[in-house]
Formats: C-alpha cells, structure tokens, sequence
C-alpha cells in the first residue's frame, strides 16, 4: 500500500516539507508558547513520527530555537514563517496552517470537530 503525503511549507517556499504516512492527533493549542511563536491565539497541530518527516525545500531543515527542555520550535529564517515542533523525542509536530491541501477530514482538530 502506497502511503499517504502531506506536502506544505513556509511563506517563502524556502522550507518544504514531506510527510508520509497517518497523521497523529490532530489538536489546537492555545498555550502562551505557541501564541508567542506564531503570533496567533491559536495554533492548529498534528503529530508525526520523525523518520515520517523529509525537509525538501531548498533551505533544507528549518531554524530551530529552543523553546523547552524537551522540544524546540522550528522556523523558516528567510520570511519568519512558524512551521512547527521538533521535540527530542520521536516526534514532530507540524502547524496545519502550512500545509498545502486543507480540509482533509484526518486533519481536522478535534477541538474543532465539536457540532
Ligand atoms: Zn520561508
Ligand atoms: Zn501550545
């Protein structure tokens, strides 16, 4: 079975992403590190394993500042774009807001899914 993609990027294109395979946990985030980091109340999240994850833009792997001791937040360093999580663990997460398709249903936020 062919996996699934999910391709985005930053504003700039400089940082692409690929990521194979099934999503996990899609959720918002409304904590006071993801308003700083993305200038937004909210952020909209989803998990992948770090192997599921390629950089293939041309500024290959994104600007990481460290925002915890077990995580650091990744951006593009040419137009400032937030693109996600890097955490030190097997996991990163990556902010919905990039990525080129939208309005996958395995993409929707829980928290938003409420009728
Ligand atoms: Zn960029
Ligand atoms: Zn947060």
């Amino acid at each position: 079975m062919i996996p699934k993609e999910y391709r985005g990027g930053c504003l700039c294109g400089n940082i692409k992403f690929l990521a194979l395979g099934d999503p996990n946990n899609p959720h918002t985030c409304s904590c006071s590190m993801c308003q700083r980091h993305s200038g937004a109340l909210t952020l909209c999240w989803v998990e992948f394993p770090k192997e599921a994850v390629q950089w293939t833009g041309e500024g290959g792997e994104p600007s990481l500042y460290r925002s915890s001791d077990y995580s650091c937040r990744a951006f593009c360093s040419q137009c400032g774009s937030s693109l996600g999580a890097i955490d030190d663990g097997p996991t990163v997460g990556l902010i919905l807001g990039n990525f080129d398709h939208q309005g996958q249903q395995e993409l929707a936020p829980l928290s938003l899914m409420k009728d």
